[in-house]
């Protein structure tokens, strides 16, 4: 197989580095299977990964486990100023890194070099939250048989964590792993998707010059049925961290036994809007909110529910809005929308809108594919059974369909599988208040569309959505064991 870059293009050149090797306990790694990556845009081949075996993942487990005794070994101060290190590194790095993501990912540059930003502020949370990491005092003597004893608790790192990551914003969900996972003192082996596996070892290049522990951060490349099994079924990793479709995070679940396993998984996120509204304030975040990222994140806007009043307008103007984006190359700044991660991807995006329109939705615009761009679309009159609608969708489609009252929007949005973020944009107060409390998902965003986050918020779903809370503070939490201690004064 040809192992050298074959793309003419200079700037793809400067990622060579990353090509062929993976990273285990400091060093880089070649292995003796590589695949082609491809470019989903341009579909040039811009790397060679390599496919580690089952023994290699175990050997990069091994390190990770021996690289323990280092990292407990760091005060929270020297975990803290590592976190920092990173974060500045990706401040001297800015553009190469968002550029990796725009070249494997296809992600516009103006959203990648967002995520960069997000992914330095993540490193700075972790940072600042590893100086926070404190047990709590337990009152003894409030029970009976409490007298004389003092009591508190300490929060030691769990050991080893195996972190499984999904394509659609490789590096700060990433971040999202590896910064709490160094902020509680713990080591890490990474298995990034097969898709933007270029971040990750980007990621392990900037750590490399830090003053992390060796063996304290590993970046294992392949498959994930090879190396997801391998992470997920040994004793000696005591975490199991996923973000990624519901149907993988499952099989994680059900494969892992005692093993601690936090699912990050997906949604059909869904919003509503009320009447007497300005839409013009709030055209805007629905474009960003369902077409950012091709459509392809978690808390993607895939359901809008408008109060029948307002609805031809709403459509009239979000139409407007969403022909003016600029499609084509994600390397141009100017571009909003580039193609899929996968062609495949994008025919089975292709197939629902067809499956609704034949149903009797309405197609308003989009539901094509041009120039190997999947068109932001936008459906309406949806039934609530179709896969645009109840499924996750994944791509630059949403629907939206007409309410007669708030409850409608609510029991619509409740009725799904899923439950990770939603929204309402409202003027009235009890309305605001009755829906934070009747939406079920893991958060509710007032006045905001579902695709609202920011990094240290508590972020996590119900139902189908997951279980385990991201967000610095919380997902600390997660990679620590609560140990108390309990003095007995005589
Ligand atoms: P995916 O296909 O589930 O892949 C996620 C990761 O799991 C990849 O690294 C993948 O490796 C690995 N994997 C695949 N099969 C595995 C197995 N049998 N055992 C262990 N790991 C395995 O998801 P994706 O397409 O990359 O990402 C899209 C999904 O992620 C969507 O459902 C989205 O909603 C969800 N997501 C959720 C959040 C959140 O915070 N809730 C955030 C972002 C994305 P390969 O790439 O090698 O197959």
């Amino acid at each position: 197989m040809e192992k050298t870059l074959i793309n003419q293009n200079e700037n793809l050149l400067k990622f060579d580095l990353l090509n062929n090797s993976y990273y285990v306990n400091g060093e880089w790694k070649t292995s003796n299977h590589v695949v082609e990556l491809y470019s989903p845009y341009s579909k040039e081949i811009i790397a060679h990964i390599p496919q580690a075996t089952r023994e290699e993942v175990e050997q990069a487990i091994e390190f990770a486990y021996e690289a323990r005794a280092d990292m407990e070994k760091l005060t929270s101060f020297e975990r803290a100023a590592i976190l920092e290190e990173i974060a500045n590194l990706f401040i001297q790095n800015r553009r190469e890194a968002a550029e990796i993501i725009s070249l494997e990912a296809a992600k516009p540059i103006k959203f990648a070099l967002a995520e960069i930003d997000r992914t330095i502020e993540t490193y700075k949370f972790a940072a600042e939250e590893a100086k926070r990491l404190t047990g709590e005092m337990i009152p003894m003597d409030a029970a009976k048989n409490g007298a004389n004893r003092f009591g508190y608790t300490i929060e030691q790192p769990l050991g080893v964590i195996g972190a499984i990551t999904p394509f659609n914003f490789p590096q700060n969900l990433v971040a999202h792993k590896v910064g709490p996972a160094i902020a509680a003192g713990n080591t890490i082996v990474l298995k990034p998707a097969s898709q933007t596996p270029l971040s990750a070892l980007f990621l392990a290049k900037l750590i490399d010059q830090t003053s992390l522990p060796k063996g304290a951060f590993n970046v294992v490349t392949g498959s994930g049925k090879t190396v997801g099994d391998a992470l997920v079924e040994n004793n000696k990793v005591k975490m199991i961290t996923f973000t990624g479709s519901p149907a993988v995070g499952i099989g994680i679940r059900d494969k892992a036994g005692l093993k601690k396993v936090a699912l990050e998984l997906g949604s059909n996120a869904g919003l509503i809007i009320d009447r007497g509204l300005d839409l013009t304030q709030i055209i805007p975040k629905c474009v960003t909110g369902a077409f950012s990222n091709q459509g392809q994140v978690c808390i993607s806007l895939q359901r809008i529910y408008v109060m029948e009043e307002v609805f031809d307008e709403f459509i009239k103007q979000f139409v407007a809005a969403t022909t003016k984006l600029v499609i084509g190359n994600p390397c141009d700044e100017n571009t909003d929308l580039s193609a899929m991660i996968h062609s495949s991807e994008q025919e089975r995006a292709l197939s629902w809108v067809q499956e609704a329109v034949e149903q009797g939705a309405e197609l308003v615009t989009g539901g094509s594919i041009e120039n190997g761009i999947f068109l932001p679309t936008i459906l309406t009159n949806v039934a609530p059974d179709l896969k645009v609608s109840c499924q996750e969708v994944f791509a630059p489609i949403v629907i939206v369909n007409r309410i007669s009252s708030i409850d409608e929007g609510i029991n619509a949005i409740n009725d799904s599988n899923f439950g990770l973020q939603a929204g309402i944009f409202t003027n009235d107060i009890q309305t605001a208040f009755k829906a934070s409390k009747q939406l079920e998902v893991g958060g509710v965003m007032i006045n905001d569309v579902p695709t609202y986050r920011v990094d240290h918020m508590p972020y996590g779903g119900v139902k189908e959505s997951g279980t385990g809370k991201e967000g610095l503070k919380y997902a600390i939490h997660e990679m620590t064991e609560t140990k108390l201690v309990v003095w007995n004064q005589q």
